[in-house]
């Protein structure tokens, strides 16, 4: 299942060149062509789906086995301190291309890339509690 217009689907069928890191029946990972940081890359499935809502859970599950391998040959090869993993998913996520894909990111002490230091606030019981009864499975 691919989608021609989809830059990572052309990336799989190697009609546009990439940096492959890593590639199996079911999964590629390449390097990003705008790292955030040396050996940023990026983990896809080879069928197309759109976000992680669409992905079956064998798929899934071996996407981020990989995911996890690959976060430690990075940190072993590249003698980083950390590493984030992001995923977005739809527009207001941040979702730009619209074929699920693992974001790898290496990571040191103090180098100056972002933080997660997103402004929050402590929620009192009562919200909390009404968040809990929308969300309880
Ligand atoms: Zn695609």
């Amino acid at each position: 299942m691919k989608d021609e217009s989809c830059i990572f689907c052309q990336i799989i069928n190697k009609s546009i060149p990439s940096n492959i890191v890593y590639e199996d029946e079911l999964s590629l990972a390449f390097l990003d062509i705008f790292p955030v940081s040396k050996g940023h890359m990026i983990v896809i499935p080879k069928d197309h789906y759109q976000n992680i809502e669409d992905i079956s859970d064998d798929i899934l599950t071996h996407i981020m086995r990989i995911v996890k391998q690959l976060s430690i040959l990075i940190r072993e090869r590249l003698n980083v301190e950390g590493y984030n993993i992001l995923q977005n998913n739809f527009p207001a996520a941040g979702q730009v291309i619209n074929h699920c894909h693992f974001h790898i990111i290496p990571r040191n002490n103090d180098d100056a890339k972002f933080k997660m230091r997103i402004p929050r606030t402590q929620a009192s019981e009562e919200y909390l509690k009404k968040v809990l009864d929308l969300l309880k499975i």
